[in-house]
C-alpha cells in the first residue's frame, strides 16, 4: 500500500493568554518544528509520536508511507486563521500531488479551535473528503484529550485514541492505527461505528491513567474490545475549551451496528459509573509548601508538586510565579521549580554569567489579570543552551531546543528558567543544569500529569497545587458560553446551561 501520512496538532485552551500563530508551529521546542516531505520522517524518527509509530509499523509490514506535512504547537489559546490555512493548505496541496494513494493516515490531536473554526479537525477532514472523495480510507489517531465531534466521526473511517496519560503510548497508538487500517482493508469488519458523548467534564489532573478511576477504565476498555470484537476508544476530552462539543466521548468500530452499539454503551456505562471518582485533593500553594516540607523530612524522599493551573501542556505560558513565591516565602530550602518560561530573565542570567547576582523580575509577564513579575535578587548558579535529549517515558527521544536556560537561586529556592515554552515532564530538563531531581526535598513542576511518567518513581508523594494560572482545576471558575446544554462542568457538579 501507498499510504499518505500527515499530522497537525493543537490542544486549544480558549481561556489561555496567547494564540498559536504560524511561528508557534515553525519554531522547534519540545517536539519537531513544522516539517514537510521527506523531512517529516527524519524530524519525527525515534520520538514517541503517533506518526512515528504508524510509519514504523507500515514500513515493517512492507508498505510505503508518503509524507505530507506534520506540525505541532504547544497548547495555547486558538490557532490563528493564518497558521491554520497555511498548514492545511500545504497538507491538501501535498495530498493532491499523490497519485491514487491507497489510504490516508492523519496524526491529529482532536482539540483544535481556530480564530475562525470551532472544530479545526472536523473542517480539515471535510476538506480532505472534498479532495479525495468518500472511498479513500482515512484513519486518524487522536490524543486522550481530544474533544471529539460528530463531524470527526462521520468524516473519517477510524478514530484511534491514546490510552495513557501521561501519554507514553503515542507511538503505540500510531502502530495501533496502522493495525486498524490493515483490519479495515483486509477483513472489512470495522465499517460500523458508534459515538457517545459523556455529559460531564473531567479535570485534567483526574484523567491520569496511573491512578483511579482512569486506570481501571482503560484496563477494562481492552476487555470490552475483545468481548465485542470491536475497536474502542475513550477520550477524556479537554475541558478548558469553550466549544459546543467540549467533553469526553466514546467511539466504537466493529462488524455490525448491534456489536458497536453494545460495546459503546458498555464503555459509556463504565465512565458514567466512575463520575464521582474523577476528583482529587487540590492544595493551595501555602498548604502545599507546608505539607511538602514536613513530608519530605519524614519520608526522606522528594515531594513532587504539580503547578497544574499554569501547565504549558494545557495552554498556560509557564510564567506564573504564585508557587515560586510561596516556596521562597515559606523558606523551602533546597526546593527547585521548573520550567519557568521567561526569555528575558534567561538572557539577563547569561549576561551576568555563572556566579553573578542581579535583581530579577521572574515570570508574570503574560499579561494575565492579577499577575506581575516576582522581583527578587537571585544568584546565577548555572547556564545552559537548552539543547538536550529527553530520556523519560513521555518525551522519550525528543530533542529539546528550549533556548538559553539558567538555574537561578533566590533564598534557598532554585528555579530553572527556559526561553521556549515546554511542559516540565522530563528529568533531563533539570539535569541539563546540573540538578538531580531525586536529590531535592521538593520539586515543583509546571505540568498537570505528564510529569508523573518520569517523576512519580522518585517521588515520596505527588500533590496537585492550585496556584494562580489560566487552567483552573475547578471548571466552575471558567465562563463557558458555547458549551452544549446538559453538560456538568465538574464531575457531579452543576450543568452548563
Ligand atoms: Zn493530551
Amino acid at each position: 500500500m501507498r499510504i499518505a501520512v500527515g499530522g497537525f496538532h493543537h490542544e486549544t485552551n480558549t481561556f489561555a493568554p496567547s494564540k498559536a500563530d504560524l511561528a508557534a508551529f515553525t519554531t522547534p521546542g519540545g517536539w519537531p518544528a513544522l516539517c514537510r516531505g521527506e523531512q517529516l520522517f527524519a524530524a519525527t524518527a525515534g520520538i514517541n509520536l503517533p506518526v512515528t509509530g504508524f510509519v514504523e509499523a507500515a514500513r515493517a509490514a512492507g508498505h510505503t508511507p508518503l509524507p505530507l506535512v506534520w506540525g505541532n504547537a504547544t497548547p495555547s489559546n486558538v490557532v490563528t486563521e493564518e497558521a491554520y490555512e497555511t498548514i492545511v493548505g500545504q497538507m491538501l496541496e501535498d495530498l493532491a500531488r499523490i497519485e491514487a494513494p491507497d489510504a490516508l493516515y492523519l496524526d491529529l490531536h482532536g482539540a483544535m479551535v481556530t480564530e475562525h473554526l470551532e472544530d479545526g479537525e472536523g473542517e480539515l477532514l471535510a476538506r480532505v473528503r472534498t479532495l479525495v472523495g468518500d472511498k479513500l480510507p482515512v484513519i486518524v489517531s487522536f490524543d486522550l484529550h481530544a474533544n471529539i465531534t460528530p463531524e470527526m466521526v462521520a468524516l473519517s473511517d477510524g478514530l484511534v485514541g491514546f490510552r495513557t496519560y501521561p501519554h507514553v503510548d503515542m507511538a503505540a497508538t500510531g502502530a495501533r492505527s496502522f493495525r486498524f487500517l490493515k483490519r479495515l482493508l483486509e477483513q472489512g469488519d470495522l465499517t460500523h461505528k458508534a459515538f457517545r458523548q459523556i455529559p460531564f467534564l473531567i479535570p485534567l489532573t483526574a484523567g491520569c491513567t496511573m491512578i483511579e478511576p482512569a486506570k481501571s477504565l482503560y484496563n477494562h476498555l481492552g476487555k470490552l474490545e475483545r468481548a465485542h470484537g470491536c475497536e474502542l476508544s475513550f477520550a477524556c476530552g479537554f475541558a478548558p475549551a469553550d466549544i459546543y462539543h467540549c467533553g469526553p466521548a466514546v467511539v466504537a468500530y466493529g462488524p455490525n451496528q448491534a456489536a458497536v452499539d453494545d460495546a459503546a454503551d458498555a464503555l459509556e456505562a463504565d465512565v458514567l459509573a466512575a463520575e464521582a471518582a474523577f476528583g482529587s485533593r487540590i492544595y493551595s500553594p501555602e498548604e502545599a509548601v507546608t505539607f511538602a516540607k514536613e513530608e519530605a523530612r519524614i519520608l526522606g524522599k522528594t515531594i513532587v508538586m504539580a503547578d497544574t493551573q499554569d501547565n504549558p501542556g494545557a495552554g498556560g505560558n509557564g510564567d506564573t510565579n504564585g508557587l515560586l513565591r510561596a516556596l521562597v516565602e515559606r523558606q523551602a530550602s533546597g526546593a527547585v521549580l521548573g520550567l519557568l518560561i521567561d526569555p528575558e530573565s534567561a538572557a539577563q542570567a547569561h549576561h551576568l554569567g555563572e556566579g553573578g547576582v542581579g535583581r530579577f523580575r521572574l515570570g508574570g509577564k503574560s499579561g494575565l489579570p492579577g499577575h506581575a513579575p516576582f522581583e527578587t535578587d537571585a544568584l546565577v548558579v548555572k547556564l545552559g543552551d537548552g539543547a538536550f535529549t529527553c530520556t523519560g517515558p513521555f518525551y522519550e527521544g525528543a530533542r529539546m531546543q528550549l533556548g538559553p536556560m539558567a538555574l537561578l537561586q533566590t533564598g534557598g529556592v532554585q528555579v530553572v528558567v527556559a526561553s521556549r515554552k515546554t511542559q516540565a515532564a522530563d528529568q533531563e530538563m533539570f539535569r541539563c543544569l546540573g540538578v538531580e531531581p531525586a536529590d531535592r526535598p521538593i520539586v515543583a513542576l509546571k505540568s498537570s500529569v505528564h510529569f508523573r511518567a518520569h517523576f512519580q518513581p522518585i517521588a515520596g508523594a505527588v500533590i496537585v497545587v492550585a496556584a494562580p494560572g489560566p487552567n483552573p482545576v475547578d471548571h466552575l471558575k471558567l465562563d463557558y458560553k458555547r458549551l452544549r446544554p446538559g453538560v456538568r462542568l465538574m464531575p457531579g457538579g452543576p450543568l452548563s446551561a
